[in-house]
């Protein structure tokens, strides 16, 4: 009984037909989904050094009788489709009926195969579309289809074939990706001279990952799964550190199916926030699982791009997705009440006032990844944690201060802890191994970019004091004041002449501590160095962000608290650009447990 039909021409109108077959990969994309579909748990691909002198497909699905087989290799003859409306519900990776006799056509093509029920094997042979034998053959259940001389009667085609390290890399790279977004299947790989693996059966997506990325990026990669929107997602996620500068290593798949797709790239890229510089391209495996009718795979001959019922839908859930499994790098905003829950009271007296800044919820609007610096406090990773982005307060009693005693009571619990080294640095356990933050330099990156929002933007809240300070300024200094007077106020200082060489503070940054807030005036008047280079070529509020950022951070040699460290940690990571101080230095460093495993020799 032939379970393969020709297609009804109607049905064959409908269908987005074209060149299926371009290149030797294309010829394995379609075996390999037709193994697929047919329930193979065993596929084994294998190619000449040259792929278009011979690629082979075996697998152990279900195969096919005679008659199928006869059938399998006419146009638009499948087992997968019938009517029309079969279009809307697709849950096979085939239904065009057209992969097989497309490239029967340009080849030599023979197909073996059994079924189950049947006790000998068919095998047919096609040359360049014609059928020269059928005889029968002893064979196990399942499939082989083995296509020789690609092009050998389109010579047009075979010229725009690339280089044959080209074609080899294009065609592992379909398998790698089958191979990665199916570990239930057991997949043998080889290339003449060149390539010889084998994956058995894995557990899981990571198990599979693993194989292809090394034990140690498993470890720290972020496996995960989440329900949206009528997505069901799973995947894993190459760490920070593994980001590349292009997008090969991103595997997209809908319903097993392996497809190229901007929207979800983008999504994965937005959802890395600025855990990866703005340049880097995240490696990622991303599976969704969602009704079939929700998607229209029959609108490229090719099948790699499929459309989505609602592409913006797709992108909030993919970005969604990833945003919460990045949170596994990020050892902070657990416990964290939600920024709205902080908002003092008006006048509220003590350490100091407590500064929510603008943007402090970021909702969800696509966030553009914006210039070094520039970036609002509502930035790429606002949203990247629910974190309050509160709060650098400061004490009445002089010593800088990462947070306030209110902000103190309100983050109890503590479920990570950040250890201080040194009085220098923070190191915090994240997945897959440790970080560590350089505590003045995060500080700073943290105080620029505030600098910077106000310096462009709405000017900064002001703490006023309740006695004004007077300071005793040389010229020069003076000078320096006039001249950026109105920038030191966006600040946040509110300043007065007072004498001939005094200047009255009346006022001081919210954000600091009084101390620390004059102290960082009087250094920035007086033009003392920094940490790090500031050329005189930079605009004024470049200068000043920098040079104040500076000598206002926390110190190195300064205890914090646990509190603190976290808020520093919070407020970092929250930054558009915590990988780097103003001046281009790292803020923080990951240490992969694989380096350690390395150094006490345990791989
Ligand atoms: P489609 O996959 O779109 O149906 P193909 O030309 O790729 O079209 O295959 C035609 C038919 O041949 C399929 O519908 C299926 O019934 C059968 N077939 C092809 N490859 C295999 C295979 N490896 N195992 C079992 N049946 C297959
Ligand atoms: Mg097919």
């Amino acid at each position: 009984m032939a379970i393969i039909r020709i297609l009804d021409p109607s049905v064959v109108a409908k269908i987005r037909a074209g060149e299926v077959v371009d290149r030797p990969a294309a010829v394995a994309k379609e075996l390999i989904e037709n193994a697929l579909d047919a329930g193979s748990r065993l596929i084994a691909i294998q190619s000449a050094s040259n792929p278009d002198r011979s690629i082979r497909v075996q697998d152990d699905g279900s195969g096919m009788g005679r008659e199928d087989a006869l059938l399998a290799v006419r146009r638009h003859a499948t087992s997968k489709l019938e009517r029309a409306e079969d279009l809307d519900g697709i849950a096979t990776l085939g239904f065009r009926g057209e992969a097989l006799a497309s490239i029967a056509e340009v080849s030599r093509l023979t197909l073996s195969t059994r079924a189950a029920e049947e006790l000998t094997g068919t095998q047919v042979e096609i040359l360049g579309g014609m059928v020269i034998s059928v005889s029968g053959v002893g064979r196990a259940v399942g499939t082989t289809v083995s296509v020789e001389d690609l092009f050998f009667n389109t010579p047009a085609r075979k010229r725009f074939l690339r280089s044959r390290e080209a074609e080899v890399r294009a065609l592992a790279r379909v398998v790698w990706s089958y191979a990665l977004v199916s570990p239930e299947v057991h997949w043998r790989f080889r290339v003449e001279g060149r390539e010889d693996t084998e994956l058995p059966t894995a557990a899981d997506l990571l198990e599979r990952w693993q194989v292809f990325y090394g034990r140690g990026s498993a470890e720290s990669a972020a496996p995960f799964e989440h329900d949206g929107a009528g997505f069901r997602f799973r995947g894993v996620l190459g760490a920070p550190e593994m980001a590349r500068a292009n997008r090969e290593q991103q595997i997209f798949a809908v319903n097993g199916r392996v497809i190229a797709s901007s929207t979800m790239a983008a999504a994965l890229r937005q959802g890395f926030g600025n855990l990866i510089p703005g340049d880097r391209h995240p490696v990622a495996l991303v599976l969704i699982d969602i009704d079939p009718s929700q998607i229209d795979v029959n609108v490229h001959p090719t099948k790699r791009e499929i459309r989505f019922r609602d592409e913006s839908a797709l992108f909030q859930a993919t970005r969604r997705a990833v945003e919460s499994a990045m949170r596994v790098y990020v050892p902070v905003a657990l416990g964290v009440p939600p920024a709205g829950s902080m908002v003092p009271e008006e006048g509220s007296a003590g350490g100091g006032a407590l500064v929510l800044e603008p943007g402090a919820d970021p909702g969800h609007e696509a966030v553009a990844e914006g210039p070094p610096g520039y970036a609002s406090g509502a930035g790429a990773a606002g949203h990247l944690f629910d974190a309050s982005r509160e709060v650098v307060a400061g004490s009445q009693w002089g010593r800088e201060r990462v947070v306030t005693a209110d902000v103190k009571e309100s983050l109890t619990e503590i479920e990570v802890p950040i250890w201080q080294l040194h009085d220098r640095y923070l190191l915090a356990p994240i997945r897959g191994g440790l970080v560590i933050v350089d505590q003045h330099a995060a500080h700073e990156r943290v105080l620029y970019e505030d600098a910077r929002i106000h310096l462009c933007g709405e000017s900064g809240p002001s703490q006023h004091l309740l006695f004004p300070r007077v300071l005793d300024l040389s010229p020069p200094e003076l000078e320096e004041l006039l001249s950026m007077e109105p920038l030191v106020r966006r600040l946040g200082y509110e300043v007065s002449l007072f004498g001939e060489r005094q200047v009255a503070i009346r006022g001081v940054p919210a954000a600091l501590a009084e101390e620390t807030a004059i102290d960082a005036l009087k250094r920035l008047l007086a033009g003392e160095e920094t940490h790090g280079e500031i050329t005189r070529d930079d605009p004024p509020e470049e200068r000043i962000a920098k040079s104040w950022a500076c000598h206002a951070a926390v110190r190195s040699g300064q205890p914090l608290d646990p509190v603190e460290r976290r808020a520093l940690f919070d407020r970092l990571f929250a930054t558009s650009l915590p990988h780097g101080d103003p001046h281009g230095r790292p803020t923080y460093v990951r240490v992969p447990l694989e380096e350690l495993d390395r150094r006490f020799g345990r791989r």
